[in-house]
């Protein structure tokens, strides 16, 4: 991402020097003038069907960040109560004296606040570093603690690779994973967990709502079946869900959910990266992850990062406080962006289930065109959204996620995510749907896939 560097560089009026050395070297070739021309090579990795040439401006006319399922600016009211801490709360929270039972106040006054945003009681919640660690306690946690009742695990197909990935080390050691498919919708069917279900079963981890087409899981669902099964005779089947990209955006309830694991990520949620948790039911066996020291009961040794919990627990409590507001003012921005792209955009498919899902997320596919170049044009244009799609062996390949949906190649690869966050106005769509209109006429016009389809090309 050197180039991308080296283009903000340009942005913010500081020097670029010498030539920029990464892959994306081939894509983009900066001038020294301000009103800069670019040489265009998209997409990349190396594969390079066309080529464009732009006059763009390397200041954009405005910025619009429609990447809130990445990460969430921190919210001023968030940095404020962690600035305070950093200055006024430095007591180990661990120590004796008033400068430690300071800092272990200010911790449980956010463990609160982080329970009651997902109807928790406060001893249930376990601070981590973020939802990658929680995932890793909740699953090898788990995992390692119930080897005696079973090695078999049951997931999802379309996970974050902080669960994907726990699997694949997990099923090396022995365990055996069962993924659920997801269909064209993108949501897992309880029928087929049913199925998978087995004596030796000792954790569902399903995620609550997918952090690349939003669809939301029937996770209450889940969490009643896995209730039966143990009113039934298997005491030793757990639920952990990962609720990273549902927590502050959907109304969570861990006792109506039914689960007994579950992760959330501040960074989601408008507090700093760094700092998460995972919710341990009472009387769920787990083993610790981090060894070393007492801190969270025993399940997570290490001093506490104490103005990151306490930016959580600020962060947790005004998701708790304006979850309808919030959720209304997404959902308004998405649906106003998506009637827009539809109108002034052909060939356009909108990935992920119509209605089960997150109210501020939009996963749309652009016949014709590489995600990833049209990615690079919005942000050269000032807008920031993501895609599923990583460069790997020299080609494009799509997310496993959009792969599990079952779309076609040319789909897949053309997909882009677009979320949208508290601080996204009616003004930001509509200059959004201005650069993508444009963006995507303008690659679909060099594209070869155009022709082809359009028969130029025999
Ligand atoms: N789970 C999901 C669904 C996510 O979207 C993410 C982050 O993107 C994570 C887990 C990892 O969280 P963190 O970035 O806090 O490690």
């Amino acid at each position: 991402m050197l180039s991308f560097q080296r283009i903000y560089d340009r942005r913010d009026g500081r020097s670029v020097s010498g030539e920029p050395t990464s892959q994306l070297t081939n894509a983009i070739k900066i001038s020294a003038l301000e009103k800069a021309h670019f040489v265009l090579f998209a997409p990349l990795c190396g594969k390079l069907p066309f080529q464009m040439t732009l006059e763009l401006n390397l200041m954009p006319a405005r910025r619009v960040y429609l990447d809130n399922s990445a990460t969430t600016p921190v919210d001023p009211r968030v940095a404020a109560a962690m600035a305070r801490a950093v200055v006024e709360v430095f007591g180990n929270a661990s120590s004796v004296h008033g400068f430690g039972q300071q800092a272990r106040a200010a911790i449980d006054r956010a463990r609160r606040e982080v329970a009651a945003l997902i109807g928790a009681r406060q001893n249930e919640i376990v601070f981590t570093s973020g939802g990658t660690e929680a995932n890793n306690l909740a699953i090898r946690g788990l995992c390692e603690a119930s080897t005696t009742h079973g090695r078999h695990i049951i997931t999802s197909a379309i996970e974050h690779p902080s669960v994907a990935g726990v699997c694949v080390e997990l099923e090396k050691r022995g365990w055996e994973v069962t993924r659920l498919p997801v269909y064209g919708n993108g949501i897992v069917r309880a029928e087929d967990l049913t199925e998978a279900l087995r004596p030796d079963t000792v954790l569902i981890t399903i995620m609550s709502a997918n952090n690349e087409i939003g669809t939301v899981q029937p996770i209450s669902a889940i969490g009643s079946l896995v209730r039966e099964k143990r009113a039934a005779g298997q005491r030793n089947l757990w639920f952990h869900t990962d609720a990273v990209q549902a927590a502050g955006r959907l109304s969570l309830n861990v006792d109506e959910l039914g689960c007994d694991l579950l992760t959330i990520s501040g960074h989601k949620l408008y507090a700093p990266k760094g700092i998460g948790a995972l919710y341990v039911r009472r009387g769920t066996r787990l083993h610790g992850q981090n060894v070393g020291g007492h801190q969270e009961r025993e399940r997570r040794a290490g001093t506490e990062n104490v103005p990151g919990i306490v930016a959580f627990g600020e962060a947790a409590k005004l998701a708790r406080e304006e979850l309808e507001q919030r959720s209304l003012h997404d959902r308004g921005l998405r649906d106003r962006f998506e009637a827009a792209v539809r109108h002034r955009i052909s060939d356009v498919v909108m990935n992920g289930d119509p209605d089960q899902r997150l109210g501020h997320l939009s996963n749309i596919s652009f016949r014709f065109i590489e995600g990833e170049g049209l990615l690079i044009n919005l942000d050269l244009e000032g807008v920031a959204v993501s895609t599923g799609s990583a460069c790997s062996s020299g080609t494009l390949e799509p997310s496993p996620v959009i792969r599990a949906l079952g779309l076609d190649d040319e789909l897949a690869r053309g997909s882009i995510r677009f979320s949208f966050g508290k601080d996204n106005t009616d003004a930001d769509v509509d200059y959004a749907v201005e650069v993508l209109a444009r963006a995507v006429e303008r690659l679909r016009a060099l594209s070869p896939l155009t022709l082809v389809s359009h028969g130029l090309h025999g």
